[in-house]
């Protein structure tokens, strides 16, 4: 789909004119072609322009000419998004947030950071490593993910087990609307609670309803001492079941990460200590501040683990042992898709005590269709990467009867189709799984609200 050419063209001319001292703006195809592609899988959709963005005004004011032209626009981070949600499908403009990539201030004694939407998320914690402090949100991609699409998608990672998600820890945002206004919203106190929580409606809005221009999260202190065991299980059903009682035994790791037979096979060779009987294995990792503490606690871990089968655990024995485990943690994803080529990654949540279940049954869903179901991912959350591995798209009729019925367990199951990638191009059609029509009404109700021409991110989250 794209806008008829008459329309675009009137679009550009008063864009142009818009911004005399010029604007990084570009119908160039060899530069559009990457922003119609992102880490979903979903196929290519290059945008008919392209707008790299270096302020809020710029900002307002091309969404304020977009709305008025009824000109598609779908924000962008580093397009490392796994739902779809950056590839512009109905055409119009891509406008980037890349450039605004700065820092802005690191206040220690107020805790708390603000940044520009394009800077990094591992820039963030690096930043607030420098003065003790943390910044725990830590999803797999976060040396190339941005803030904005974290915010966007209110991404989670391995320590969300005990730290949260973004959600938890943006407190402030400047918040373009699809109509150009500029909000700040928010607070930058350590509590607050004046009028409706738009923060909290912003974080997770998919690049639906505006855009993020400046971020303001809180920090806390950070943890001095952080200790990690891989522990291997001769099955993934005994990992599974390990998990739900290492948080019933009044143990709380920062990560409980999970990988099965097929993660195992994926990274074989990579450098990560598991025994050759080992059908699974489980990242653990505890934090505080005293030593003795941490190994005391994480040796608890491990005993609790004992009592549902676990083989012999190795715990890393400084921080480069450690480093190593998760770099070979991060090369899961890619690892998988190698395997066969194609992959489709679902990031599911089921209640905790219903993992072992779930993992069973998305693999019996694969079985029955001829293809290999591999599951990692934050278990200790419930929070399962179940990822479809197959060839062709000749496959895709029974990759899509595979992901149908995942989807519909884990509702079943009382879980959630996504917890981290978002709902996006990939699971619109499951929504209505989860969420009755007059709840998806309510929502389409509030997006109209808010984006009345309905040009911002169009086609996303809902049918
Ligand atoms: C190997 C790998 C591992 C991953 N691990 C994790 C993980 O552990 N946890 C996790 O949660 N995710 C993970 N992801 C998914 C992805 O990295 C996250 O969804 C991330 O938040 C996307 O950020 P991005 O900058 O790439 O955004 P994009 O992919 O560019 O965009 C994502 C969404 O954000 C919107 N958007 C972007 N910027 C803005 C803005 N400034 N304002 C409003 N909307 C905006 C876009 O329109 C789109 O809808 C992983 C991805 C990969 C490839």
């Amino acid at each position: 789909m794209s806008v008829p050419k008459e329309r675009l063209d009137a679009f550009l001319a008063d864009l142009r004119a818009a911004f005399p001292e010029g604007l990084d703006l570009t119908t160039e195809l060899d530069t559009l072609a990457p922003y119609g592609r992102d880490e979903s899988d979903l196929g290519e959709f290059p945008p008919q322009a392209l707008v790299r963005a270096t302020s809020t005004a710029q900002v307002s004011r091309i969404l304020a000419l977009a709305t008025k032209h009824h000109i598609p626009v779908t924000p962008v981070g580093a397009r490392s998004g796994k739902s779809g949600g950056s590839l512009p499908i109905e055409g119009g403009l891509a406008l980037s947030l890349e450039k605004m990539n700065r820092i802005l201030e690191v206040n220690a004694d107020d805790l708390l950071m603000v940044v520009q939407p394009g800077v990094f998320t591992a820039q963030v914690d690096e930043a607030a490593e420098k003065l003790g402090l943390f910044y725990p949100p830590d999803p797999n991609s976060a040396a190339y993910c941005t803030m904005g699409g974290n915010v966007a998608e209110n991404a989670g990672g391995p320590r969300a087990l005990k730290y949260g998600v973004t959600r938890d820890y943006v407190i402030g945002l400047e918040w373009v609307l699809p109509t150009g206004e500029v909000l700040r919203v928010g607070r930058r106190t350590g509590k607050g609670v004046a009028g409706y929580d738009l923060v909290a409606l912003f974080v997770g809005s998919e690049g639906t309803l505006g855009i993020a221009t400046e971020i303001t999260v809180k920090l806390i202190p950070r943890p001095r001492v952080v200790k990690t065991a891989l522990i291997p299980f001769k099955t993934v059903a005994d990992a599974a079941k390990a998990l739900s009682s290492v948080l019933t035994s009044g143990l709380w790791p920062r990560t409980l990460e999970l990988l099965d037979e097929v993660a195992l096979q994926a990274i074989a060779g990579r450098g990560l200590p598991v025994p050759p009987e080992a059908g699974a294995v489980v990242i653990a990792e505890m934090d505080g501040n005293h030593e003795a503490g941490v190994l005391s606690e994480l040796a608890m871990l491990v005993d609790q683990c004992a009592s549902w089968a676990s083989l012999e655990a190795v715990v890393a024995q400084d921080e480069s042992q450690r480093e190593r485990i998760w770099a070979v943690r991060k090369e899961v994803s890619p690892a998988l898709r190698a395997l066969t080529g194609k992959k489709i990654s679902e990031d599911i949540v089921v209640p905790r005590s219903k993992v072992p279940e779930a993992i069973e049954r998305f693999k019996a869903a694969g079985k029955r269709e001829g293809l290999t179901v591999a599951t990692y991912g934050h278990a200790g959350d419930g929070n399962l990467h179940s990822n479809v591995l197959y060839r062709t798209r000749e496959d895709w009729p029974r990759v899509e009867a595979v992901l149908a019925e995942m989807m519909a367990v884990t509702v079943e199951l009382g879980g959630t189709i996504t917890g981290e990638h978002g709902v996006g191009l990939a699971k619109k059609r499951f929504l209505p799984l989860e969420q009755p029509e007059p709840l998806r009404e309510l929502q389409r109700r509030l997006k109209v609200v808010l984006d009345p021409s309905v040009t911002m991110n169009p086609g996303k989250i809902w049918e």
